[in-house]
């Protein structure tokens, strides 16, 4: 799946794409879509990051790709497989929230705490068009909001208490090896 897909420029920090609300995916077997998710997949694997919007690379459609590794898995320790979600939905269950520290590739090098609903049910389409329906926890549950938000224009630093302040990476993993 991952064959065939090109490498794109990630907007960063105050870039106005990162500030649109993305619409919805009309046709999921368009040829330019299914070519979006390939370069999608690329860029994210080759930044390093877990997961990425199509707003991050300039695209306003409402398409994420996101996994999750076995070691970030704080619920089920098993991870979760490389995921494509189209026209996704998030509804949280409960009213339990957590508050962790999250990075971003739009954010580059920083960290900051932000709260999650600590679970989720979510929703949306598979790059073949099935129907994804699933709850999610914990981490899993924190990065698909993470991605969610980004297609409604909101990055993570909005998101963060007033007495949080963004911190770099060396700070955050400083920070980390106190609480892993
Ligand atoms: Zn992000």
């Amino acid at each position: 799946m991952i064959k065939g897909g090109n490498l794109l420029d990630i907007a960063t920090d105050n870039d106005p794409c990162l500030k649109v609300r993305a619409s919805e995916v009309a046709d999921i077997n368009d040829a330019t879509i299914q070519q979006l998710i390939k370069d999608m997949i690329a860029t994210m694997y080759n930044a390093q990051g877990i997961g990425l919007a199509a707003t991050q690379i300039r695209k306003s459609v409402r398409i994420m790709v996101f996994y999750l590794p076995e070691t970030r898995d704080d619920i089920n320790h098993t991870g979760v497989p490389l995921t494509v979600l189209i026209n996704p939905t998030v509804e949280p269950i409960g009213d339990e929230f957590s508050s962790d520290y999250e990075g971003c590739l739009s954010v580059p090098g920083m960290r900051g705490k932000v709260k999650r609903y600590q679970k989720i049910q979510y929703t949306g389409l598979s790059v073949n068009g099935e129907r994804i329906d699933r709850v999610a926890e914990g981490w899993h549950a924190r990065l698909v909001q993470h991605e969610f938000d980004h297609l409604n224009g909101i990055l993570y630093p909005e998101l963060m208490a007033e007495e949080d302040r963004l911190i770099s990476f060396v700070e955050w993993k400083a920070l980390s090896i106190v609480s892993p």
